[in-house]
């Protein structure tokens, strides 16, 4: 069967699942293979549990015409998805960088679709699988169509993009994250600018941070849209207001004041408003759509607990992050304690990145520090504000952290410390 046969089929369907867990009536499954497991076991139960056709690519488990059998089925996915994206015929706003994208994307998407039908990425879903699933689930109805796509080395955002055939395109930041994978900073911005590559190369539009230098010098050819406050010839002009506790800022004469902390978020803020304004969607749609956006899984929320108020932002951290959320911290008033668990996929600067975080941490403006993970322990922390500990086990059974009263907390750390337990130690 050729891909359009399939995608004929496919349109029957209601949507495209991988997962028979999260099955609904009528799907289509998709029977990936992952290391420690074969969808193509699963495709009768993905059929008594409503799949309407299960693509496979083992014989064996082909038992009827439900079952249709192809070469590989990943590549299977990510080709129908090219082909539904082709067929589909609407524009596609393509978001990709080392911090931010997905706060980013939910701005976007919440300021778009006071005009728009959108069809968004769900959650985190930007890799190789995730784009795919994202462009299959736009339909004839979807207006515009915004694509979250996550990179840990070259060529990742290049072949994502030769999928999603972007119309537009922003980067919200060249960090340090996935240093390993990309071979370090240098890495980092050649591998996130293949998103520009495409767009510069199918005369697309770009949206360009003109307070960004890297984005400014990577863009000079492009058709670039550009937002900033200090750069004259932008298109946009959004200033910003304050941080404390939440960001706010100024556009056409109208204050908006976000639910999100951290001057980090000024950029995301900035951005959605500056394609709301490109899209043509009134100020006060998109005041209201940036207000309403309240941030959720571990993402820099806001919690109370007993007398402690807790910055939770346990999602992720790399060291572009975590510098940006220290220094946000450092600016809050009251007790502060900051719990710190080691950053991921740092490769050959693990060593040196932490020691770096380790110091800025212990040099500025807050009161307790308590580090968690191998990494922090191995780095040189002397400090009577400071304690460390190896593993968040450690620091269950070595600390009381019950005692902690009246503290303003951050809590940030890499997705494998999981630091979002300390919760449950408060
Ligand atoms: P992932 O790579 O997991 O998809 P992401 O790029 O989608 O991450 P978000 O989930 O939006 O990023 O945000 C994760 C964390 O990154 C936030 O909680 C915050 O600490 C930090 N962050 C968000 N925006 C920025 C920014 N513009 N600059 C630096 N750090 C940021
Ligand atoms: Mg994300």
């Amino acid at each position: 069967m050729n891909i359009e046969q399939i995608h004929r089929l496919f349109l029957e369907c209601t949507s495209a699942c991988t997962d028979t867990r999260k099955i609904k009536n009528n799907d289509m499954f998709f029977a990936l293979k992952g290391d420690n497991f074969n969808g193509n076991t699963y495709a009768e139960q993905a059929l008594a549990s409503g799949a309407k056709y299960c693509i496979i690519d083992e014989d064996a488990y082909k038992t009827s015409e439900k079952t249709i059998l192809v070469n590989d089925v990943l590549e299977t996915l990510q080709e129908l998805a090219t082909f539904h994206r082709q067929y589909l015929n609407i524009p596609i706003l393509a978001i990709t960088g080392s911090n931010g994208k997905t706060t980013t994307k939910e701005l976007i998407n919440a300021t778009l679709s006071q005009k728009f039908k959108t069809t968004a990425t769900v959650g985190n879903l930007n890799n190789h699988i995730g784009v795919p699933l994202t462009l299959l689930s736009m339909t004839k109805d979807t207006e515009i169509g915004i694509v979250e796509m996550g990179a840990n080395h070259q060529k990742e955002i290049e072949f994502l993009c030769s999928i999603a055939k972007p119309d537009y395109g922003y980067i919200t930041n060249f960090g340090k994250a996935h240093l390993e994978g990309f071979g370090g900073v240098k890495g980092v911005i050649t591998g996130k600018s293949e998103l520009y590559d495409y767009l510069i190369k199918n005369n697309k539009t770009i949206f360009v941070n003109a307070n960004d230098p890297i984005q400014i010098r990577k863009t000079k050819k492009a058709h670039v849209f550009t937002f900033g406050n200090t750069v004259s010839g932008t298109n946009v002009s959004i200033s910003f207001v304050e941080a404390q506790p939440f960001v706010s800022c100024l556009y056409k004469g109208v204050i908006i004041q976000s639910q999100l902390i951290g001057e980090y978020n000024f950029n995301n803020i900035a951005v959605a408003i500056t394609i709301g304004d490109y899209f043509e969607i009134e100020p006060n749609k998109i005041k209201l759509a940036i207000e309403n956006y309240v941030p959720t899984n571990n993402r820099s929320q806001i919690i109370e607990k007993g007398t402690n108020k807790i910055i939770l932002d346990a999602y992720n951290a790399n060291p572009t992050s975590m510098r940006a959320a220290l220094l946000n911290f450092e600016k809050q008033a009251g007790f502060k304690t900051a719990i710190l668990g080691d950053m991921f996929e740092l490769g050959k600067s693990a060593k040196s990145e932490h020691q770096t975080i380790a110091d800025l941490a212990l040099s500025l403006n807050i009161d307790q520090l308590i580090f968690v993970g191998e990494n922090f322990f191995q780095s040189k922390i002397n400090s009577e504000k400071a304690m460390k500990f190896n593993s968040f086990e450690d620091l269950k059974n070595l600390s009381d952290m019950s005692k902690l009263q009246n503290t303003l907390l951050l809590i940030k750390g890499s997705r494998g410390m999981a630091l979002e337990r300390v919760l449950e130690l408060l």
